[in-house]
């Protein structure tokens, strides 16, 4: 499955669940009914909880943007004035969708609370007529009436929605996901004829879309360097426990990458690392890359022959020496088309020695093969 639809699975999933639930929630036992309207505040409050622990700042202000909606049906009981909410909501959840991670406790999170509560308190007056917008009258915000406030609406609504689809689109990450199933619940809420309780049971779903996506995250941020997108020395040191007896680990060096690094610079350097990265994962067929450190990898070939492995190695040695990569070159000011090569140590597992001896072998060969002359397989 490609990444774009693995990042809309979860949230869809569970936004199929919780509208599934709420055709039903009739028939859900009395306890539980009284506990229905307190779930979404449970859930945003584990969000949050969640969101202070992993020092997610950005997370806060989504359950912020997300709850707040929820307010104005207990508040004014008047479910036409909510339209206005869901329109600072979408605007919100776009914008969101284009900030920075920068942290919980700092001025750039307080900042942008208060901006979002500042639009919200404008809502609440708006809604409680204590100041009028030309133009925009809230009682005209309604799908029943054509009006130049519903026409104002209804292109911001469309607006964002297709900016978020077309982000989630193209970034196939988890966050935008989230967002775009968060804001398709928060408008099935708005626009369905739905009981507080069905709201509820929305909401609640919507919530458990960010805690998820918040485990997900961390679980990421453990195990994924940030740079390559490969598992990084945590997931490779539980996949070597995990290891049968048969098995072959390979250690991978970019080579001479720090003269490379002082001829084009190191964000020229990244550049590269990426991209050798993303062929070693392509072309290592039946072998499972993982980021070592530095510019250096490790593939890991379990239950493989000794020639499958070799001739794995060699592909992936050639698939990086023919790669080009358009680097910027400052003292010509031009782009230039520019490959690295690699150099390649792999060892065999034997009963006498434990994975980590094993990565140490392979260290010793990869020295082997950066003194034959670099950009070779030395194979035990
Ligand atoms: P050799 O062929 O012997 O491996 O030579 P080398 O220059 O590649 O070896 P050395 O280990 O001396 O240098 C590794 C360099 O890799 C040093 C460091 O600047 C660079 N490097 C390590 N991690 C990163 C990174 O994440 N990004 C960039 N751009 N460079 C990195
Ligand atoms: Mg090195
Ligand atoms: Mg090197």
């Amino acid at each position: 499955m490609s990444s774009r639809f693995v990042s809309l699975f979860i949230p869809l999933m569970v936004a199929l669940a919780s509208l599934y639930l709420s055709v039903y929630v009739e028939k859900i036992p009395p306890v539980w009914q009284a506990l229905l309207e307190w779930l979404p505040y449970i859930f945003v409050s584990v969000v949050m909880l969640l969101a202070w622990h992993f020092n997610k700042g950005l997370i806060l202000l989504v359950s912020l943007i997300l709850i707040l909606p929820l307010l104005p049906f207990d508040s004014l009981g008047n479910r036409g004035n909510a339209s206005i909410y869901l329109l600072v909501s979408t605007i919100n959840l776009t914008l969101v969708s284009q900030l920075q991670e920068r942290g919980f406790f700092n001025r750039f999170a307080f900042n942008r609370i208060v901006f979002v509560v500042m639009q919200l308190l404008w809502c609440f007056a708006l809604a409680k007529e204590w100041i009028h917008l030309p133009g925009i009258n809230l009682y005209l915000v309604s799908l029943h009436q054509l009006s130049f406030a519903l026409i104002l609406f209804a292109l911001i609504y469309v607006s964002c929605f297709i900016f978020l689809a077309c982000k989630w689109w193209f970034k196939s990450d988890t966050f935008s996901g989230a967002i775009l199933v968060s804001l398709l619940l928060l408008s099935l809420m708005h626009f369905l004829a739905l009981t507080n309780k069905q709201i509820a049971l929305l909401h609640t779903g919507i919530f458990l879309i960010w805690s998820i996506y918040l485990l997900i995250d961390s679980h990421k941020m453990a195990y994924v360097d940030e740079l390559t997108q490969l598992p990084g020395r945590r997931a490779l040191n539980e996949r070597l426990l995990g290891l049968s007896k048969n098995y072959v680990i390979a250690m991978l060096d970019v080579d001479h990458f720090k003269k490379f690094n002082d001829t084009y610079g190191h964000d020229m350097g990244d550049l590269v690392l990426k991209s050798v990265a993303y062929n070693m994962d392509k072309v290592a067929s039946g072998g499972k890359a993982f980021r070592y450190g530095g510019e250096e990898f490790a593939v890991v070939f379990a239950n493989r022959k000794k020639d499958e492995v070799l001739s794995a190695l060699e592909q992936v040695r050639e698939s990086i020496e023919a790669e080009k990569v358009a680097v910027y070159e400052c003292k010509k000011e031009a782009y230039k088309d520019v490959s690295v090569t690699i150099s390649i140590g792999a060892a065999l597992s034997n009963s006498e020695r434990d994975a980590q001896e094993v990565i140490k072998q392979a260290d010793q060969l990869l020295y082997k093969a950066k003194k034959k002359g670099r950009n070779c397989v030395v194979m035990e």
